[in-house]
């Protein structure tokens, strides 16, 4: 029998590993998770519960833009709003317990509900004994990661998880951080009534994207949703004040402080690891310690997956590579060489409340020339299409990306509709297909019409060309 040990049972990417090797012939499991209740992140605190808060703000937001609407905007009630992210998270995570204890209930499988940590390499110690496996699957997820500014502890920012459980809110807040958790929340408390300053080291949000998406998005959020950003600034020192607190920064050399009651700290996530006991293993996490088969580089027999790794912590890749480190695990028992986990960039952003997603799919035309293309890049604007004026969405823009030979390598949408039309352009850049080939056929009047201009802009090129 080989005995594989699996940390972190309810997330995403531990349940995935669990599932593919549970009842695998010659494989006994034994599953960890200690988590309270029990359910993983996306369920949780991130995907699920930022959809359903930001789906309240979006109707909010409808309907106060909208300027054939008449009458005063209804407020956002965070109460209602909170209790019914509670129930719909409850059950989500209730059936995610029962998938596990199903498992559980398989032949040859094990589940404690404890946490866990290594003594060695392959040791693992839970409710005072010890587990001896042949492999060990570390799937432990992440914790935000709050960075080690000035004065920082004196002033308890708030993090997504603390967002998406209040039930008041302050009247303005500073925020640092301003990737996908920023982008996604910032809307959500600017419609609950906060007054915010946005503080982005970059000239502009959505780095790996052409410039003109991020410079759209900051239009829009500050034309939309009143909010400030301050670009090309750098926090230095936090401090509380009577009213709150003072963040100073600065810009182009210059200081400043911006005052606030309180502080946001939307600054990404690292992998959960403190406690599990690395230092008793030959692990040392950091840049490139997880092989892209999963394996850790410093022992072939750990595999690490999902946020934990560190690699693109979102949640289909977490899956996926959970079910690659199980393929990989039996791989390399069997004396087979395992496989790299590959995959397509496919990424969406509920920005602007999920009125304007930015979704981007395969390549953009600078990641397509790193990759030794020679690519041809076509745009188009929301509202060249007269659907989106009709809807009342009428910002936004997108652009296809595809080679000389046709095939459709890339495409980024910030738009109404963009994170539905990347499910589209999945299959079309996985399947490899010809631009010429897509049907310029859109039901008129309807959003994919913005699609079909860029497949004809794209065919007009290569037929010029
Ligand atoms: C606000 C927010 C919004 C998000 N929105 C999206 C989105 O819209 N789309 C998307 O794709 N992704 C989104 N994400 C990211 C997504 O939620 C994560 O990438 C995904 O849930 C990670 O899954 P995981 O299995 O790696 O980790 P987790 O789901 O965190 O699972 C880790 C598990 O390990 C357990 N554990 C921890 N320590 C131990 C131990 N010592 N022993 C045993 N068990 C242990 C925990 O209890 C937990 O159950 C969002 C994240 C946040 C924070």
């Amino acid at each position: 029998m080989t005995h594989v040990v699996v940390l972190g049972a309810y997330g995403s990417a531990g349940v995935a590993v669990a599932d593919e090797l549970a009842g695998e012939p010659g494989v006994e499991l034994t599953l960890f998770d200690g988590g309270d209740p029990g359910g993983g992140l996306c369920i949780l605190r991130g995907c699920m519960p930022s959809k359903e808060v930001l789906s309240a703000a979006a109707h909010r937001y409808g309907v106060r833009h909208d300027d054939r609407l008449a009458g005063t905007p209804p407020t956002v009630d965070l109460e209602r709003v909170v209790e019914r992210k509670n129930e719909q998270t409850s059950n989500f995570a209730a059936h995610r317990r029962a998938a596990v204890r199903d498992i559980a209930d398989r032949e040859g499988v094990a589940f404690h509900r404890t946490d866990a940590r290594l003594v060695d390499d392959h040791t693992v110690r839970a409710d005072g004994r010890e587990f001896e496996a042949d492999y060990v699957v570390v799937a432990t997820g992440s914790v935000p990661s709050v960075p080690d500014l000035p004065g920082i502890d004196d002033v308890e920012p708030l993090t997504s998880a603390d967002v998406l459980d209040a039930t008041s809110l302050p009247d303005s807040g500073v925020v640092m951080g301003f990737g996908y958790v920023g982008i996604e929340l910032v809307p959500y408390l600017a419609e609950a009534g906060v007054d915010l300053t946005v503080v982005e080291h970059d000239p502009r949000p959505l780095e790996a994207a052409p410039p003109a998406f991020g410079d759209e998005l900051l239009e829009i959020y500050r034309e939309e949703f009143g909010v400030e950003v301050l670009t090309e600034t750098r926090e230095r020192r936090v401090e509380p004040t009577e009213e709150g607190v003072r963040l100073h920064v600065e810009c182009d050399g210059r200081q400043r402080a911006v005052e606030a009651e309180r502080l946001f700290a939307f600054t990404g996530r690292r992998p959960n690891l403190d406690g599990l006991g690395l230092e008793n293993t030959a692990l040392d996490p950091g840049e490139g310690w997880v092989e892209p088969t999963m394996q850790a580089r410093d022992d072939e027999r750990t595999f690490v997956v999902g946020d934990a790794n560190g690699i693109e912590p979102i949640l289909h890749v977490a899956k996926e590579q959970g079910f690659r480190a199980a393929d990989n695990v039996l791989a390399h028992r069997d004396g087979r060489a395992p496989l790299p986990y590959e995959n397509v960039t496919h990424r969406v952003m509920f920005a602007a409340l999920g009125v304007y997603p930015f979704a981007r799919v395969g390549h953009t035309a600078a990641s397509a020339r790193e990759a030794g293309y020679d690519p041809i890049e076509v745009g188009r604007r929301a509202s060249d299409d007269g659907v989106f004026a009709t809807k009342a969405v009428p910002r936004g823009l997108a652009r296809l990306v595809v080679a000389r030979d046709g095939t459709v390598l890339g495409y980024q949408g910030l738009h109404y509709h963009a994170d539905v039309m990347a499910k589209t352009m999945q299959v079309a850049v996985e399947g490899g297909t010809d631009v010429r080939e897509l049907p310029d056929r859109a039901y008129h009047p309807t959003t994919p019409e913005i699609l079909d201009g860029l497949f004809r802009a794209a065919s007009r090129e290569l037929r010029e060309a």
